[in-house]
């Protein structure tokens, strides 16, 4: 008997038409999704090259930085995080990264697959790095590289005085890898101004991109390290070298680009260019702002401290009385509207409200406020719903 199925009788597809509100994907403008049914043309076609070449400058822009190394990786963020680390961390390095947060611990996953060896900064999930901590860290392990979390979407907390940081690892002669996938596009990010050496990022956060093509940036001290390995980096698909020949000068064969995800990209990014990259920061300030005083006036509370506090993802205590997943199920099911829960140590405790990208706006912001408030009350919180409505109203 085999268990080979006949041709299985499924349906069209008709996905659910939720509000993303969560730590991404974000809801998608309908400029990029309408740039994603052009046709396609090869990944060679003259055509094409011309729009890789845009999007190279418009990663640029919105990165803040003038990196000739600055392209899309084929795949999630995820991708261009081990196209970052497993390209400069060569076998017998030394990586230093955080612990404060979810993503910090990949870093070090990624770090030691790529034969590194992983030395670590403590903070408590939910608050940044200290200078302090960082360069006690610098002197006691003398690491080779250095990465931090700009925007940490487990917690909510945006890592502040990135300079400061990028000054001690320097006077270390070390590189710095910055994760900037929650805050490219909604959270100042300058990375030539800040002296960031490597950056990745993902699409379908604050860009409102599906996922699929993801940025990276290395200037060139960065990219001189990688390109004189002695092994070459451990991934044949992400190494650094190899790709240099299909997004350099050369422009050959090396995988066959994702087209529509990079048409996408450029439309995302497009976007970006109109508004305005300090306009857009601003945006989401004034959104995530307008939300923070809807979920405060209800009585209830950030989890991170005002300084330090992520627009882009907004994490609220969870109040009393009530189980976190149950208000995430409710608010899917009966408002198509998607937040999360923590993660890791804050499991249980936050929830994690996103507002990036084209869901940072009125609409999306209002709905929230007033369906969580609504929510939390009917399974027996004790929030003041209508004062957090009014709140976020005077804001938008
Ligand atoms: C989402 C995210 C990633 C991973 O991106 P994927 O697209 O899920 O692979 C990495 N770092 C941070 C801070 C993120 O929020």
């Amino acid at each position: 008997m085999s268990d080979v199925p006949d041709a299985p009788d499924v349906g069209e597809l008709t996905p659910p038409n939720r509000t993303l509100m969560g730590p991404g994907p974000s809801d998608v403008h309908p400029r990029v999704l309408r740039a994603m049914s052009t046709p396609l043309v090869g990944h060679l076609d003259p055509s094409f090259i011309e729009v890789m070449n845009e999007v190279q400058e418009l990663l640029r822009y919105t990165f803040r930085t003038g990196n000739q190394w600055t392209i899309p990786v084929s795949g999630t963020g995820s991708a261009a995080m081990e196209a970052a680390i497993g390209n400069v961390v060569e076998p017998g390095d030394t990586m230093l990264v955080p612990t404060n947060g979810y993503f910090g611990g990949r870093m070090a996953d990624m770090a030691s697959r790529a034969g590194g060896e992983v030395v670590e900064v403590d903070a408590p999930w939910g608050e940044p790095l200290a200078p302090e901590d960082v360069e006690d860290a610098f002197d006691e392990h003398q690491p080779d590289v250095f990465g931090f979390v700009h925007a940490e979407t487990s917690t909510g907390v945006r890592q502040p005085r990135v300079s400061e940081l990028t000054r001690i690892a320097h006077e270390h002669d070390a590189l710095v890898i910055a994760d900037t996938v929650t805050s490219i596009g909604g959270v100042e990010l300058r990375v030539d101004e800040w002296d960031i050496d490597v950056a990745y990022a993902g699409p379908q956060k604050c860009l409102s991109c599906p996922p699929g093509a993801s940025p990276l940036t290395l200037n060139d001290t960065a990219m001189d390290k990688v390109l004189s390995r002695e092994e070459p980096a451990r991934s044949w698909y992400l190494d650094l070298s190899l790709l240099e020949g299909y997004w350099g000068e050369e422009r050959a064969y090396h995988h066959t680009a994702p087209i529509t995800n990079v048409y996408s990209l450029r439309e995302a990014l497009r976007l970006v260019a109109e508004e305005g990259i300090e306009n857009r920061w601003e945006r989401h300030r004034e959104m995530a702002g307008a939300l923070k005083a809807g979920v405060e006036a209800m009585g209830m509370q950030m989890n991170a401290a005002e300084e330090f506090w992520l627009p882009s993802l907004n994490a609220v205590r969870v109040p009393e009385g009530v189980e976190d997943g149950e208000v995430i199920s409710r608010l899917l099911d009966e408002y198509d509207l998607e937040i999360a829960g923590g993660l890791g140590d804050l499991s249980g405790e936050i929830f994690r409200i996103g507002c990036m990208g084209y869901s940072a706006r009125p609409q999306n912001v209002s709905y929230l406020v007033s369906a969580l408030g609504e929510t939390l009350n009917s399974l027996g919180a004790d929030v003041d719903a209508d004062a957090g409505v009014s709140a976020t109203m005077s804001q938008l």
